[in-house]
């Protein structure tokens, strides 16, 4: 019989309050695995409410005493990495080989938001004005609804909380419907170190978030997920006004200029376009190739892509799984017939791997132009567009001429040349001669349609503070 899990709220594990429950799905197999709860506004108000109640004893700790909890919550992480790796690689699809690399960036990423509890600054106290001294505190915000995509769930789930926590917020986090199973075992593995409801988890879908977004107690909704989801949050955020936080989609262009090291080219972006099977919002999906490397490019790639390994996530040699869900799936293949039917070439894959499962083969498209769909929007899924440029400013007009803003790579051996994109190209993240590495210090975040707000580095945590004046009336 599947497993069934509850929602964790004020430190218990509580049903449904309508009983119900939703089937979670392999995504290797298409079966149904467990039963989470399907959280409704009745479940939303309980968990906010709990977190409310938990807010004022958290908002009062120490940051030192915030931080060892959140240090003891990534120790403990770390010893359930084994559990968490399959779990996580069960839910989502995810090649078995490729978690544990995971599990150790968000472990590094919550020991670097403990650290940031005790390190947050601003300007100096002092007399900005005569007979008065100015100082400023950075508070907490109160509840923060945290709603995760289910591309790197336990992941996504740690930029949320950790950050939001360290500042003194609690927390209700909404995992994605499709992948809600590592975050319920992150309530778990919470209970142990954090006092009750200081970290809630409810189980749901849109529906469940909205909820969490409409409610009046919630002081700031914290959201990944699709850009069309951001605008909705953000609509209906605004009727409170309520403090949002949006990291949304991408389409990183990645500019090879002639003079690129092609052995190395071809394989970062192998390696960066087809993780995750694509379903990584910085993902190296939109190739802009110089005349001079363009069909070294499209064949090495295309080459790249159809030797990848695809098979079922358990086994150790496989490096691309199946898509998440049907849905995303024939979402994928959408995009690929579209564009195959609009005059696109489809060098390697383009196709349904027939069968169990919801696997799509690594693809390569050439002849698409500029205006195209499939390279105006995000596919989020192992499909890889190349098109050439005829010299430096195309390249960069190119690049920046989407809605999205999330990353971009640039891959010359002339660093003036480097320079020069980077600082025209708009995206909150460029990489020079790589693509897709992030570090715990460094802020991640969009510009344009893919949102604002930082996740990762100390300005994530800033982002879930509220500065205060005080000002000070000297006798
Ligand atoms: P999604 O927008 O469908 O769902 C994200 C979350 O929002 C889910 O928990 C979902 O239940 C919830 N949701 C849906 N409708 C809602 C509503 N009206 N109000 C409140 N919550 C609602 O996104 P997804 O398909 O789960 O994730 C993939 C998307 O996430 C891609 O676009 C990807 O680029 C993006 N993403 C961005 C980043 C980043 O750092 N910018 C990282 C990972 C994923």
């Amino acid at each position: 019989m599947a497993a069934t899990y509850e929602n964790f709220v004020g430190g218990k594990w509580v049903p449904a309050a309508s009983g119900r429950t939703d089937p979670v799905i392999d995504p290797a197999t298409g079966e149904a695995y467990a039963e989470v709860a399907a959280s409704d506004a009745a479940d939303v108000d309980g968990a906010v409410a709990a977190a409310g109640e938990a807010f004022a004893d958290w908002a009062a700790s120490t940051p030192g005493e915030r931080s060892t909890a959140l240090l003891k919550l990534a120790d403990r992480i770390e010893a359930a990495s084994d559990d968490l790796v399959a779990l996580e690689s069960r839910d989502v699809g995810k090649p078995v080989a490729a978690v544990p690399e995971e599990i150790e960036f968000l472990v590094d990423n919550l020991r670097f938001f403990a650290a940031g509890a005790r390190l947050l600054d601003a300007r100096a106290s002092g007399e900005y004005m005569r007979g008065y001294t100015s100082m400023l505190r950075r508070d907490p915000l109160g509840v923060v609804a945290s709603i995760a995509p289910w591309n790197y769930p336990l992941m996504m789930a740690i930029w949320k909380v950790g950050p939001a926590l360290a500042a003194g917020n609690t927390v209700v986090l909404k995992p994605s419907e499709i992948t809600p199973i590592t975050a319920i075992r992150l309530a778990e593995i919470a209970a142990e170190v954090l006092p009750p409801g200081v970290l809630n988890v409810i189980t749901g879908g849109g529906e469940t978030g909205a909820a969490l977004v409409r409610h009046p107690k919630v002081a700031m909704v914290s959201l990944t997920g699709e850009v069309t989801t951001g605008k909705e949050v953000m609509r209906a955020a605004a009727d409170s006004l309520k403090r949002v936080h949006l990291e949304l989609g991408g389409k990183a262009p990645v500019i090879v200029f002639d003079d690129a090291d092609m052995e190395s080219t071809v394989a970062g972006l192998a390696a960066a376009a087809f993780y995750n099977a694509g379903q990584d919002c910085t993902a190296a999906c939109r190739v802009l190739a110089g005349p001079r490397v363009h069909d070294e490019l499209l064949s090495g790639l295309a080459a790249a892509a159809a030797a990848l390994p695809v098979g079922a996530p358990a086994d150790a040699g496989t490096e691309l799984g199946p898509l998440v869900s049907a849905e995303q799936q024939s979402r994928v293949a959408g995009f690929v017939d579209r564009a195959r039917e609009g005059g696109a070439e489809v060098v390697t894959g383009g196709h349904v791997r027939p069968g169990a499962g919801f696997f799509y083969e690594p693809s390569v498209l050439s002849g698409v132009g500029q205006t195209d769909e499939i390279v105006q929007r995000e596919v989020f899924g192992p499909v890889v567009t190349v098109q050439q440029f005829a010299d430096d400013e195309q390249a960069i007009a190119w690049a920046n001429d989407v809605d999205y803003g999330l990353a971009a790579s640039v891959w010359t051996k002339d660093v003036g040349r480097a320079m020069n994109a980077a600082r025209q190209l708009q995206f909150g993240t460029v990489w020079i001669n790589d693509h897709i590495p992030l570090v715990s210090e460094m802020p991640h975040g969009g510009f344009k349609q893919s949102g604002y707000g930082k996740d990762l580095s100390i300005y994530a945590i800033e982002a879930y503070t509220e500065l205060k004046h005080v000002m000070v009336k000297l006798p």
